[in-house]
């Protein structure tokens, strides 16, 4: 609703005047990150321009000059632009500092250029607050839904006519009425499709594409901004023009293709469109080469036909489960529901089993979670079998999610700190301007202390359980001694705190000084590991690489946990269990060293016993002697960049820090083996 109707608004500190004899020259951002020479081509903007240039006043008047897309060091990126007229920016909590960075120098260089500012991060017209006195050389803020909005500000940038009757932006003074979504999405033309990109290609970069099927999405979990920005009905694109545009990026030799759906397969035609998409890669030599969905949350049959179906053409590899939180208070608080903990048990093992890996993610920081609550999810998670896929994020408040409401934040007592947007695997320092979120670091049900808890117990589920260095013992202490996992973690931080010179000890201590400069002084969560490559990792993945540096020790130090362990549990660990154990757990390990195949006998089938309860089958633990052979495929021969890009960057996504080709024989069998005669 505008708070000025009727009211004659000022011509901005933009120039509508001169554009009548001349075309004027417009600039679309969209930063990305650059991975190698990887980068995503800028659809959101992309469809905003394809839309505008089909109505001919802004085609024959305003002039699309370029993308900009690559992050780069604003005053250069300025310094290239020919006289910007209009510039017009999409932007997301990755890319807002950056796109303000550029903006503020263009109107300091160019004062009567418009800068518009659209995209998720740009705050709804009910929390704008002081947005414009804090971004003063924004000259106007669009909200939601963009295409026919920015059509109509560059019709009235040509026209010179007023902003106040363009719907669904704010201008300094005032703000516009909601603007009403568009049913028909084919209204929009496909930005791939009209050649909106093609300049693009002539750039030397390999592309990634976002596609999206559908907008909306009937959920409102309140940490989501998706919601707020498209809520409700599902509207669709045809599915012809989905298929051609599926068509063109094999024709592109695209090789990754993100669905921006919010809710792939909760409609029938989904399974089609699945099938469409494997036709085309089969007949179009493996592009693109994988297609990265969020599924939707509680269907099960049909998501589970999509990704038999995007899996069998190793199109997508496995299918990420977000649940977010495993505890029922706190589900109610997001305003989320889940498939019930059965079905998603039944659900992950029925995937496992279909050889579909699973990724299970989880937020911390959620309001109505505690502790306790947090603890209990993630060991319901390692009992319904995400031993090696487990994702734990940290909550970031967006400025559209209900979340962010004031009402929400004081009714939940939500503190949230500025954090450093990390990006892993990236080379340390390339980034030109440093990005933040804010994080949820207290809520009324989880005090600050509780939360750096709750990381340190992420930190040791994913170092040690998903990643894999203490995940047999866990296993098996688990099955055996009826240790709970997330107990044998919280007597293991124990056990590090108590041991601080130890391997573990110390990388306990690194992490605990890294949580506590993040949350105090707002430091950065990243980590280098300068003797494997010159890239970010997360705490675990930093962790899980000095310990491979210091493995021989570690593995001796842990004999000493085991004991601890088992003494404050009260069970007793055979010399000869704990002895296979540490031997089994340490050779199934994939190391940067030069390995051949390891060979060593044990007393009970834990590779078996293993591999069935990583697939959800329990089943009793064979005693007896038996031959395991470890053979390892890579031979890195101490190549730690190659190992670590392999085994952790590309491969954690996939359990590959494991050997997989593992062979346990009974003795006795491999005997008798031995006394068949030879095969002619
Ligand atoms: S998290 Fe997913 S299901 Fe929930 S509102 Fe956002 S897009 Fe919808």
């Amino acid at each position: 609703m505008s708070n000025m109707d009727n009211t004659v608004i000022e011509k901005g500190n933009f120039d509508v005047a001169s554009v009548s004899n001349s075309k004027s020259n417009m600039y679309c951002f969209q930063f990305s990150y650059l991975y190698g020479d990887e980068i995503y081509l800028p659809y959101s903007i992309g469809i905003l321009w394809a839309y505008a240039r089909t109505i001919p006043e802004i085609n024959n008047s305003i002039q699309n000059k370029g993308f900009v897309i690559l992050r780069e060091n604003p005053n250069d990126i300025v310094s290239r632009l020919e006289d910007p007229k209009i510039v017009a920016f999409s932007t997301y909590v990755w890319n807002w500092e950056i796109s303000v960075s550029v903006a503020r120098i263009i109107k300091e260089r160019y004062p009567n250029c418009l800068v518009i500012f659209g995209g998720p991060q740009v705050p709804n017209a009910d929390r704008l607050g002081d947005f414009f006195e804090k971004y003063p050389f924004i000259d106007i803020a669009v909200h939601g839904e963009g295409e026919i909005t920015f059509s109509e500000i560059l019709l009235e940038y040509v026209n010179d006519k007023k902003f106040q009757t363009v719907p669904g932006l704010s201008y300094r003074g005032f703000t516009t009425e909601l603007r009403p979504r568009v049913r028909d999405l084919n209204t929009f033309p496909s930005p791939y499709l009209t050649g909106v990109f093609d300049d693009l290609f002539a750039l030397p970069y390999q592309y990634h594409a976002v596609w999206e099927t559908n907008r909306g999405c009937p959920y409102g979990c309140t940490f989501c901004d998706w919601g707020s920005l498209i809520a409700q009905k599902i509207f669709l694109f045809d599915e012809e023009r989905l298929i051609k545009e599926m068509e063109y990026f094999a024709g592109k030799k695209i090789s990754h293709v993100y669905m921006g759906d919010a809710n792939f397969g909760i409609l029938d035609r989904d399974v089609g469109i699945a099938s469409r998409i494997a036709l085309i890669n089969r007949n179009n030599d493996g592009f693109p080469k994988k297609v990265r969905v969020n599924y939707t949350k509680n269907s099960t049959e049909r998501v589970f036909q999509i990704a038999n179906i995007l899996n069998k053409q190793k199109l997508d590899k496995g299918i990420t489960l977000s649940v977010q939180s495993m505890d029922p208070e706190t589900l109610l608080t997001i305003k989320r529901s889940n498939l019930k903990y059965e079905t998603l048990s039944a659900f992950i093992k029925r995937y496992q089993s279909e050889g579909i890996d699973t990724y299970t993610e989880v937020i911390l920081g959620l309001p109505g979670e505690t502790y306790k609550s947090f603890k209990d999810g993630i060991e319901s998670l390692l009992e319904a079998s995400a031993h090696d896929s487990l994702w734990i994020y940290r909550c970031s408040v967006l400025p559209n999610a209900p979340m962010n409401d004031l009402d929400y934040k004081n009714k939940h007592k939500i503190k949230t700190i500025k954090s450093p947007i990390d990006l892993h695997h990236t080379e340390p320092g390339k980034d030109p301007v440093q990005e933040y979120e804010d994080i949820v670091v207290e809520t009324a049900t989880m005090q600050t202390k509780d939360y750096v808890r709750c990381l340190l117990l992420s930190w040791a589920t994913q170092t040690f359980h998903a990643l894999g260095l203490l995940r047999i013992i866990a296993i098996f202490t688990n099955q055996l001694n009826d240790v709970r996992y997330t107990t044998f973690y919280e007597r293991l931080l124990e056990y590090a705190e108590q041991n601080p010179n130890t391997v573990l000890g110390k990388e306990y201590l690194r992490t605990k000084e890294k949580i506590n400069q993040a949350i105090t002084n707002g430091k950065s969560w990243v980590n280098i590991v300068p003797e494997f490559n010159n890239q970010t990792w997360s705490l675990e993945e930093a962790s899980y690489l000095r310990i491979m540096l210091q493995l021989q020790t570690f593995f001796v130090e842990e004999d000493g946990f085991l004991n601890y362990l088992a003494k404050t549990e009260g069970f007793v660990l055979e010399p000869k269990m704990l002895t296979d154990l540490l031997k089994y757990q340490k050779a199934i390990i994939v190391k940067y060293e030069n390995t051949k195949t390891e060979e060593f006998e044990t007393g009970c089938a834990i590779n078996s016993f293993h591999r069935n309860i990583i697939v959800g089958k329990k089943e009793k633990l064979q005693y007896g002697n038996y031959r395991v052979i470890i053979a390892d495929p890579y031979n890195f021969n101490g190549d730690k960049n190659r190992y670590s890009t392999e085994i952790l960057f590309w491969g954690r996504r996939g359990g590959k820090t494991f050997y997989q080709t593992c062979k346990e024989t009974p003795i006795e069998q491999e005997y008798t083996d031995q006394l068949k005669p030879a095969s002619k």
